[in-house]
């Protein structure tokens, strides 16, 4: 059993839809794990706003804008009368129900039974796609069986068991299509797995079935070993490791979402990138172990904050990190990169929410300093302990940007330096032209 996931824009138009099916009718047992369209959780999410803004009006305007929309989908996608009929009625069903919605009170609750609506239509148009040509196939809800526990992690027993009586309840039929993206919680109320989720949901259907492998189709051949959209002539990584993904993943490589490496890690399943537009070029393996090398990749996160504490205080103190982590974790904001010296503290975060109280909290332990706009270089490659001269590039290609930052061996595989955002182009250039030059 292989796991198929298509992103939003594998499914944007009617034409890409149709182009789904040579690369999912072959003999392969494959579970097809779908995003919405492309564009629709966006657009349910700003309904969504206006609903909570109390701009109800709007919201039903939308909504009813989009089930047209769904409609030339449907006129486009489908040849007989039957299946667009079929479709419409879906396509009015869904946004019938959201409309009943607006009648009632905003809730959290409300706002994810909208947000889930582009995953149902989309697998629902799939399905209806492949029965009016023919080609056999049954649509399993992911509502049946994915969930996440109190903590909003995944339940992986309960998805487990119940998705291994899903599938037992399916006969000959090779293509089983189901929904990213969206889940129960505890009280068993329609939930999602946050924004970019379908990918999440893939590795963790994967690790559920112990899958062959999960293949994730998005509109780019794999991950490029620098940011294309600054950088000339990347190249595109053939083989990384479980831990370099989640590096790339979490650094700004926008093609995977940082969860989902760690379903696929833990049963030691393997995750190939494949592009829908260009299906034989090769994409990206991501296994337990990848080929070794002194520089992979290099991606950048943006939107960095980092705050610097001072205190004389600290001098021979112990006890000094604690109160801070104590902070942070009061706060519920991760801390992503950290350096210390005998008087001060440096840490970087990416979520603003509660910054003030932060700052105001870690004033009763030293004075802080606060800088904001900053980015983090990840330079991915071969860092394990006692290997010499494995950096001394790096900062050389840095050599005229001010470095803010700098965390060596952390990790095996990466190093991470802080810029200012407006220095990040110009050293995303310098560090290509050093670390990977032109064979
Ligand atoms: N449709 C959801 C989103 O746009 C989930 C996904 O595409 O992965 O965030
Ligand atoms: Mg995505």
């Amino acid at each position: 059993m292989k796991v198929y996931k298509f992103g939003g824009t594998s499914v944007g138009t009617a034409e890409r839809f149709r182009a789904l099916i040579p690369l999912i009718d072959d003999e392969t047992e494959k579970i097809v794990v779908l995003s919405a369209m492309a564009g629709t959780t966006n657009a349910l999410a700003e309904m969504s706003a206006l609903f909570s803004d109390g701009n109800k009006g709007e919201a039903r305007k939308k909504c009813e804008a989009m089930r047209k929309e769904y409609h030339a989908v449907a006129d486009a996608l489908f040849s007989s009368e039957t299946w667009t009929l079929k479709a419409h009625d879906l396509a009015d069903e869904h946004f019938g129900y959201i409309d009943s919605l607006f009648s009632r009170e905003y809730s959290r609750h409300n706002e994810k039974r909208i947000l889930a609506r582009g995953e149902l239509l989309s697998t629902a148009f799939l399905h209806f796609l492949l029965s009016e040509i023919g080609i056999p196939s049954v649509l399993v809800p992911a509502l049946n069986f994915m969930r996440i526990d109190k903590d909003g992690e995944p339940d992986y027993f309960y998805i487990r068991e119940n998705l291994k009586r899903e599938l037992a309840a399916v006969n000959e039929e090779k293509i089983i299509i189901t929904q990213g993206y969206i889940c129960r919680n505890v009280f068993g109320e329609t939930d999602n797995l946050r924004r970019g989720g379908s990918d999440f949901s893939a590795t963790i259907i994967g690790a559920a079935t112990g899958a062959e492998e999960v293949q994730i189709w998005t509109d780019i051949s794999g991950i490029h070993n620098n940011d294309p959209r600054y950088v000339e002539n990347t190249r595109v990584i053939r083989n990384l490791s479980f831990d370099e993904a989640a590096e790339l993943a979490y650094f700004g490589a926008k093609i995977l979402h940082p969860s989902s490496i760690h379903p696929a890690r833990m049963k030691n399943i393997p995750v190939r990138l494949k592009n829908t537009m260009h299906p034989s070029d090769e994409g990206t393996l991501i296994k337990s172990a990848s080929t070794l090398e002194d520089y992979k990749a290099v991606a950048a996160k943006d939107g960095i904050i980092v705050l610097r504490v001072r205190s004389d205080r600290m001098l021979l103190a112990y006890g000094f990190m604690r109160k801070i982590f104590e902070v942070f974790e009061a706060f519920k904001t991760p801390i992503d990169m950290i350096t210390t010296s005998e008087v001060s503290v440096s840490l970087t975060i990416d979520d603003a929410t509660y910054l003030d109280d932060i700052v105001k909290s870690l004033s009763s332990i030293g004075i802080v300093e606060v800088e904001k706009e900053q980015t983090i270089i990840c330079v991915v490659g071969d860092f394990r302990p006692g290997r010499v001269g494995s950096a001394p590039e790096i900062f050389e290609a840095l050599n005229e940007i001010p470095v803010k930052m700098i965390s060596y061996g952390g990790s095996e595989n990466s190093v991470s330096i802080l810029v200012n955002t407006r220095d990040k182009i110009i050293a995303l250039r310098s560090l290509s032209a050093k670390l990977f030059p032109e064979e």
